[in-house]
């Protein structure tokens, strides 16, 4: 496949940043956008020097015009801490933001890919979880700004590609871990981590019976990838890892995998947290002939290295 000139914003943080790596690997030219709300210039350092990569401080929030052929917005808080620390913002995110990239899109004919989520399904009520299933989410919740305004990016796409015919792509994502996750990210594989590692008490919220399936980063990526360079496909479509896990299995597995003294302590269970969570991949193996091939133990072992380094540097 011929190299691209691709957009990736929200190319400072955790999933962009390595998406950038593999563009790069690959030969295509890279513009990393980023407001650096939670990522990171240092995610992207070793990049700098490239030529073909060029990285731009802009909020997606406000229009911008690049001549790109492909975009990926991946721009957008994912972890609750920092989603529901300016819940507005992060609606205006993935409305406006939406709005802004489709608009580029739309502008310079450029192929749009935006970053959805398992989160469109809410608690849900269908186990594992289809694309054709709608969801269960409260409108009104703290989680709301984050699971309402990705399901409105959904609804975006899909009327810019109905009524503009913008060439898109609708990926949703279930929890991926792996290296480069902030030590303060706040979601449960990086923090179970870095307490595990600091010998910190493991903070399970509620009963830990709650369930997520965890993907790695690199088994995502070339799910999203495929995705995006697959012709005649809109999605949306789930990228995630099936094998399903109890928080506290995953609290014992990184004690085991660190061999830390931490112990486990309880902590209230945040307002609308889902009971379960695994994706239906069904859709992906088909049309993307995709499946992951990461472990969670040996996935958990990169990130666990990654984080050891990094505690041992700050
Ligand atoms: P992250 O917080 O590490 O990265 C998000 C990046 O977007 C950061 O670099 C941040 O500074 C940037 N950003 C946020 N708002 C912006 C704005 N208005 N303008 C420009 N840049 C902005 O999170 P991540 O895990 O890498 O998630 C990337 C994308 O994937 C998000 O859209 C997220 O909703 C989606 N997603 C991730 C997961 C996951 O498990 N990692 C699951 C579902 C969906
Ligand atoms: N969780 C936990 N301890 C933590 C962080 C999270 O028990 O320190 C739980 C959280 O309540 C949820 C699950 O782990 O049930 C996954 O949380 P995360 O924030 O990683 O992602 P999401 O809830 O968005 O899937």
């Amino acid at each position: 496949m011929n190299a691209n000139r691709v957009l990736v914003t929200g190319g400072a943080g955790f999933l962009g940043s390595h998406l950038c790596d593999k563009l790069i690997a690959r030969g295509d030219e890279v513009i990393c956008l980023d407001n650096f709300f939670t990522g990171s210039k240092a995610n992207v350092a070793h990049l700098l020097d490239n030529p073909r990569f060029e990285i731009v401080r802009h909020d997606i929030v406000n229009p911008i015009l690049l001549e790109v052929d492909q975009i990926y917005n991946m721009a957008c808080p994912a972890s609750p801490v920092h989603y529901q620390y300016n819940p507005v913002k992060t609606v205006k995110t993935s409305v406006i933001g939406v709005i802004n990239m489709l608009g580029m899109a739309k502008r310079v004919r450029a192929r749009v890919l935006q970053a959805s989520t398992s989160e469109v399904y809410g608690d849900p009520k269908v186990h594992p979880q289809r694309e054709d299933y709608w969801g269960h989410v409260n409108p009104i919740g703290i989680r709301s700004c984050y699971d309402e305004g990705k399901r409105v990016s959904e609804t975006l796409m899909m009327d810019y590609h109905r009524q503009n015919g913008v060439d898109i792509r609708i990926v949703r994502i279930f929890n991926t871990y792996g290296p480069r996750m902030s030590v303060n990210d706040g979601r449960v594989v990086s923090n179970f981590i870095v307490q595990a590692l600091r010998n910190e008490p493991i903070t399970i919220y509620g009963e830990g019976t709650q369930t997520r399936s965890f993907c790695y980063v690199s088994d995502l990526l070339e799910g999203i990838w495929r995705l995006m360079n697959t012709e005649g496909l809109t999605g949306p479509i789930n990228i995630g890892n099936p094998v399903e896990f109890t928080i506290r299995e995953l609290a014992e597995l990184v004690i085991a995998q660190t061999g830390s003294r931490s112990e486990i302590v309880r902590m209230p269970l945040p307002q609308d947290d889902p009971v379960q969570r695994q994706p239906d991949i069904a859709l992906a193996k088909a049309k993307l002939d995709w499946q992951p091939a990461v472990p969670l133990s040996e996935g958990l072992r990169l990130t666990i290295d990654y984080f050891e380094k990094t505690l041992r540097e700050k």
